[in-house]
């Protein structure tokens, strides 16, 4: 009887070694962006009381109603797999006592899931980058916010980038506003979509946010957020394209971004690439001042956003080969296999990148591997070698310039003992 193959789940993705290489740069350059700007890492746990992200996200979002991989533990506690990381920071952060603890800059990376409609860029579980800034309020903090991401995707090579920038005001004003869109749009309501029509009584900004075009059409007539904020909204918005202006980053002013999440209020942007097609925005985020309070801790500031690391790859493509071994040890017959298993151990350990062959196959074989691979130098072993307690060295790529004590093409015996030292010596040169 043939036995089912086993797969992934649906939306869920494996990264092969090629694909490991190009996060692992992702990573990398992250890190040292972070480091230089004094932000810390934090590390949540992928599964979190569902009341978390009812409460921080808000219960009429899409990623509460619709995309959140929620189930009954066996204690009967309702948990969900963490579908972004901003609330589950703020809880921490609530939690342990950092919000007295003056400000804070914490960054996170992992996976976070969300029962989406698989398509390129868009998977059930996929890895989030995120910035939080917790206990600032000025709009400096906003900008710092946005040019560490501005800079990383810069840094990372990424080309065709657009900075779309909104303000969403104060709670005041959008409840203003609300009341003002949701009475235009009431008189419009057989031109929405479905979707939008619903939306009209749970969660009428994200109106604006509509994928649907004849929506997006009606939209281009409707009130706008900018026109009605408060002065005090408005000014600080002005203060913050001026910041961005200081820096020289170029932005694009777009009054129907609101972003998917209802804890926002002032900034919010967005971070797109016109290389990526349906799935554009590689970074979104904005200002948080209301959540830290919503989830039952002191009020305070807060300005975050968060990079979608699998949308970042699509657009680096796949990039170069690992990087070849310093030393490839071949090696072929009983004792001769345990000499160079012990041997490449050694040379591991004087932290030599090592490829010790495995194949037992004949040495042309073995040789034409360390060639593929890009190896540097072979350490050769055969059963003869080991009963005398000698190896053999051999260049295979980028012998030194000269002078040195084994040319390319020669062959050089020497004594066990005294190999670790004498490749340390070699490739040092
Ligand atoms: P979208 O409009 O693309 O659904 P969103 O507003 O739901 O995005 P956020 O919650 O702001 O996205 O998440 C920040 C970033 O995380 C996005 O800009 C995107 O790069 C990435 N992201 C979000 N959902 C997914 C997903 N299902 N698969 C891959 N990346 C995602
Ligand atoms: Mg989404």
């Amino acid at each position: 009887m043939a036995l089912e193959r086993l797969q992934t789940l649906r939306g869920m993705v494996d990264l092969l070694p090629r694909q490991t290489m190009v996060w692992q740069q992702v990573e990398e350059q992250a890190r040292h962006h972070f480091h230089r700007a004094g932000v810390r890492e934090i590390r949540t746990p992928l599964l979190e009381a569902t009341a978390l992200f009812a409460r921080g996200i808000g219960e009429a979002t899409d990623v509460v109603c619709k995309e959140m991989y929620s189930f009954q533990d066996r204690g009967q506690r309702s948990c969900t797999l963490r579908p972004e990381g901003t609330a589950s920071v703020v809880r921490a952060a609530i939690q342990h006592g950092l919000l007295n603890q003056g400000h804070q800059r914490l960054w996170y990376m992992g996976p976070m899931f969300r029962y989406e409609r698989p398509q390129a860029g868009r998977q059930r579980q996929f890895h989030q980058l995120g910035l939080e800034l917790l206990g600032v309020a000025e709009e400096r903090s906003d900008v710092d916010a946005m040019a560490m991401a501005w800079d990383l995707l810069g840094d990372l090579g990424i080309q065709g980038l657009q900075l779309q920038l909104n303000t969403l005001g104060t709670p005041e004003d959008r409840r203003c506003y609300r009341e003002q869109l949701v009475g235009w749009l009431e008189q419009r309501v057989q031109q929405l979509d479905p979707d939008s029509r619903q939306r009209l009584a749970t969660n009428p900004l994200r109106i604006l946010d509509s994928k649907n075009n004849t929506t997006q059409d009606l939209l281009r007539e409707a009130p706008q957020l900018l026109t009605t904020l408060g002065k005090e909204s408005r000014e600080r918005f002005e203060g913050v394209c001026q910041l961005l202006q200081a820096l020289d980053i170029p932005f694009v002013i777009t009054p129907q971004l609101v972003r998917g999440l209802d804890y926002y209020t002032h900034t919010a942007f967005e971070i797109t690439s016109d290389q990526l097609g349906a799935q554009a925005t590689v970074c979104g985020g904005g200002r948080y001042d209301g959540l830290a309070a919503i989830l039952g801790g002191p009020p305070t500031a807060g300005m975050g956003w968060a990079m979608g690391i699998e949308r970042l790859v699509l657009l680096l493509g796949s990039q170069k080969d690992a990087t070849p071994p310093q030393v490839v040890l071949l090696n072929r017959g009983e004792s001769a296999q345990v000499r160079a298993l012990v041997l490449a151990r050694q040379l591991r350990q004087a932290k030599l990148h090592v490829e010790l062959d495995l194949s037992g196959a004949t040495f042309a074989r073995q040789f034409r591997r360390a060639d593929r691979l890009g190896g540097r130098l072979a350490v050769i072993i055969g059963e003869q070698e080991a009963q005398a307690g000698v190896v053999k060295l051999k260049w295979l790529h980028h012998p030194p310039q000269s002078g040195s004590d084994l040319d390319m093409g020669e062959e050089w015996t020497l004594p066990a003992a005294e190999v670790s030292k004498t490749v340390e010596r070699l490739l040092a040169d």
